[in-house]
């Protein structure tokens, strides 16, 4: 479950934390678990990262770049995907 946001008005990124780990083979570990690019076809590109501390999931990151001048856009709340590339780490 989400236990908090950041702040920082960039970003839409996600704490978590749960009572059990999901993977409890990485305990005692903390790194990546994977990113996703995501192309949207309204000229976004975002990336979602998620990683883990101690078999836990631990953080959502979530960040989406305008990639159309003046690239002072928001991400609307409806966006369409256009491709995606998936990096397990
Ligand atoms: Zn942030």
């Amino acid at each position: 479950m989400a236990v908090g946001e950041c702040d920082c008005g960039e970003c839409q990124t996600a704490y978590l934390d749960s009572a059990a780990p999901q993977n409890p083979k990485l305990r005692g570990s903390r790194g990546y678990i994977g990113r996703i690019e995501i192309r949207a076809a309204e000229d976004f590109g975002i990336t979602v990262t998620l990683d883990q501390i101690d078999g836990k999931l631990y953080e959502l990151y979530a960040l989406a770049l305008d990639l159309r001048p003046p690239f002072n856009r928001q991400l609307p709340e409806r966006w369409t995907e256009k491709g995606r590339t998936i990096t397990p780490m």
